[in-house]
């Protein structure tokens, strides 16, 4: 029996997410494969080679030029599908969204958002806001799961595996993009950021955010938000920490003008040290933070900054 692995995509995709997959896939007592997208970039996929555990890497194959949208995705996963006892993806918006059509398409019920597997049919996950974790077992003869990459380690190196591409299907798409927006390349990816700067309502304004990058930049941290910044149009979505965004392990996170409510803390659970910014001395988020500031962000961002950039200079 084999399990096929998904590995997260994005640019500048670095090797961790999909080292820490494949310790989660092993888990499971089967072969492991590793599935990477588009071909034009293979170095993913010949880094992925060399991760302890993997027998094969399939690339694949898509026109340097096409975008692969999740449809795409999860119809090339499932004539995979007959091969493979379990799919492995990351708890990403992308993985969700793959997982869940491909789920669909084989009338499977999906497991989201493991934080830790006992054996090949007991998970465990976090619920309601991470205030309680319960085991699952799934009944269904093939796996389809997302996994919180933050609850496993990275595995080791190996000698490298076969590396084959795929030819990609052709689709059978339901949603037509009319636009794609590029994000700013340069910042680490949210999920995986060592430093995360986020900001919430406390910000007041989208011009208060765009205040945000400049401290981000210096630190070299990914940006962050709280769902009321987003909800107000200050950052895009995919930007949101917590429970219905992204969950996060920062070694630093820094929270601007949150309060720190449970759905919020819910995606900086993993984080290591938390410094909280806020004018309310009641606000929760001082009830996580290893180091709290109370005060006006808007006074203490630039004191920060300028202090940082005497420091760096
Ligand atoms: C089902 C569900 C899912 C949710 N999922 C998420 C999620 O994934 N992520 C998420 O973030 N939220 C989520 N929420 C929303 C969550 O409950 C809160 O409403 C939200 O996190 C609050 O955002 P905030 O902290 O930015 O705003 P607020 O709670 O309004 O807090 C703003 C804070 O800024 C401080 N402040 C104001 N001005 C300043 C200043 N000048 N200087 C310093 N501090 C200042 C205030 O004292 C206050 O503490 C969810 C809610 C539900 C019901």
């Amino acid at each position: 029996m084999t399990t096929l692995v998904l590995a997260p995509y994005c640019k500048n995709q670095s090797i961790e997410p999909v080292s820490k997959l494949i310790n989660a896939a092993l888990k499971l007592g089967d072969d492991v494969h590793v599935l990477t997208i588009g071909a034009a970039d293979q170095s993913l996929a010949q880094a992925t080679s060399k991760l302890a555990g993997v027998a094969q890497v399939h690339i694949l194959a898509a026109p340097p030029s096409d975008v692969l949208e999740f449809d795409d995705i999860a119809c090339a996963l499932r004539p995979l599908m007959g091969e493979y006892q379990a799919l492995i993806a990351a708890n990403t918006g992308a993985g969700k969204h793959i997982t869940l059509l491909l789920a669909a398409q084989l009338s499977i019920a999906p497991l989201t958002g493991i934080s830790a597997i006992f054996d090949r049919q007991t998970f465990e996950r976090p619920i309601y806001a991470g205030s309680l974790f319960e085991q699952i077992s799934s009944q269904d003869d093939k796996l389809i799961a997302t996994i919180r990459t933050a609850n496993f380690k990275p595995v080791g190196d190996q000698a490298a595996c076969p590396v084959s591409e795929l030819p990609l299907p052709p689709s059978n798409r339901q949603v037509e993009i009319l636009e794609h927006i590029e994000t700013n390349e340069e910042r680490p990816d949210l999920s995986q950021a060592t430093i995360v700067i986020a900001g919430g309502r406390g910000v007041g304004s989208k011009e208060g955010f765009r205040k945000l990058e400049g401290f981000a930049d210096q630190l070299g941290a990914a940006l962050g938000a709280s769902r009321i910044a987003v909800d107000m149009g200050w950052a895009p979505h995919h930007l949101q920490v917590g429970q219905t965004g992204v969950q996060i392990a920062p070694d630093l996170y820094i929270a601007l003008g949150i309060s720190g409510a449970v759905q919020h803390i819910a995606g900086i659970k993993d984080a290591g040290k938390i410094i909280a910014i806020n004018k309310d001395v009641e606000a929760p988020i001082f009830k996580v933070a290893d180091y709290g500031i109370i005060g006006d962000l808007h006074t203490l961002l630039p004191q920060l900054q300028k202090a940082l950039a005497d420091e760096q200079s």
